[in-house]
């Protein structure tokens, strides 16, 4: 098994990582290693084609796509090694991690490690909604993915479960993909999104939002044909061959599981101190790994001012 050995090796590479990346660089750290598996660096914004990103970074108003090649470009031209379609799996020993990538297993040994795997929402086995498993069921991530960057087919008709700020970034992406939104579901008394935005989006893409609202069956046997909703104790059923399950984010926090670190029982995410470090080691947990959902600059912001400390602590 190949061996090495950089200052920090951080894990994760969208926003709040090549973010903590670059600054470490600025901040004088000697070998700084970026591990992404997925074939592109750029994390969530990648794919995330609408505008909405960089105001308090970049203070400009950018596209997922633009934004995310900002960070990716910065890293390289600061000189962060970045290597993709690398996995880390486990933790080591003496501050060491195992990554797999088509190269073979590598374990990586470095004076701090930061933590940056982000967040996903739960998808639908994870939200114990019945019926089977037809196909045409996403979660906003999975939708945008499919849409943005492999083309594919996604239906015509949708129903979107969860009314949250992703949620009206779903209905975007679905009328980029020609589906018609035809409902918004939320369990709760109101949208969680601000006003201006349910209000602009509602009435431009003309959907219904349906507060107090839980789906409770998913119909369809191959392909998706509709939901059964349960609203004020009446069921009906919205025919529909998509769903798309928004929001109810859980942090990636796999690795962290793996290496045995504490984790809070509200967000799951890794008990660290409020320098993002886990007690008693030298690994750093940042951006929505921690505490999601936030904005992605704010955890670019956030992890740059982690990466000073980190960068303090190695000298
Ligand atoms: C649909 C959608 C729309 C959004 N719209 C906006 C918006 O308009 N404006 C805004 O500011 N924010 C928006 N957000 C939020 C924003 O995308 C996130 O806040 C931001 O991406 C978080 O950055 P991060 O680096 O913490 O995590 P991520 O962007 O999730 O990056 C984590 C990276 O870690 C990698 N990774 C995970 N585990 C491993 C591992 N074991 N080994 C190697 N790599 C690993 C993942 O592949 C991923 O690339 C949106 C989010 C979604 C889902």
């Amino acid at each position: 098994m190949k061996t090495s050995q950089v200052d920090v090796l951080v894990i994760g590479g969208g926003p709040a990582g090549l973010a903590a990346a670059i600054e470490l660089k600025k901040s004088g750290v000697n070998t700084v290693r970026v591990l992404e598996r997925e074939r592109v660096a750029g994390g969530v914004p990648r794919h995330s084609f609408h505008p909405g990103y960089g105001l308090r970074d970049f203070k400009q108003f950018l596209s997922g796509p633009k934004y995310a090649k900002k960070y990716v470009d910065g890293a390289l031209s600061a000189g962060v090694v970045v290597s993709t379609l690398s996995t880390a799996t486990h933790f080591g020993e003496k501050n060491s991690v195992q990554v797999t990538s088509p190269a073979g297993l590598e374990t990586i040994s470095a004076r701090a490690i930061i933590l940056a795997t982000g967040a996903r929402e739960r998808a639908r086995a994870a939200r114990a909604v019945p019926g089977k498993r037809p196909a045409g069921i996403y979660t906003t991530g999975s939708l945008q993915q499919a849409t943005y960057l492999e083309d594919l087919a996604i239906g015509s008709r949708a129903v979107i479960v969860g009314a949250e700020h992703v949620s009206f970034s779903a209905v975007m992406t679905l009328k980029h993909a020609g589906v018609k939104t035809v409902a918004m579901l939320t369990e709760k008394k109101k949208h969680e999104t601000v006003g201006i935005v349910r209000f602009a989006l509602g009435l431009w893409y003309r959907f219904k939002l349906m507060t107090k609202t839980e789906i409770v069956e998913v119909l369809g046997d191959k392909r998706v044909t509709g939901v059964r909703i349960r609203r004020s104790g009446v069921e009906s059923v919205i025919a529909c061959d998509t769903i798309v399950f928004t929001g109810n984010w859980i942090p990636d926090n796999e690795l962290v599981r793996r290496g045995g670190f504490a984790i809070d029982s509200t967000y799951k995410s890794p008990v660290v101190s409020a320098d993002a470090q886990i007690p008693g080691t030298s690994i750093y947990a940042i951006g929505n790994l921690v505490l999601p959902i936030k904005a992605a600059d704010k955890c670019a912001v956030d992890a740059r001012a982690i990466a000073k400390k980190v960068a303090a602590s190695l000298r």
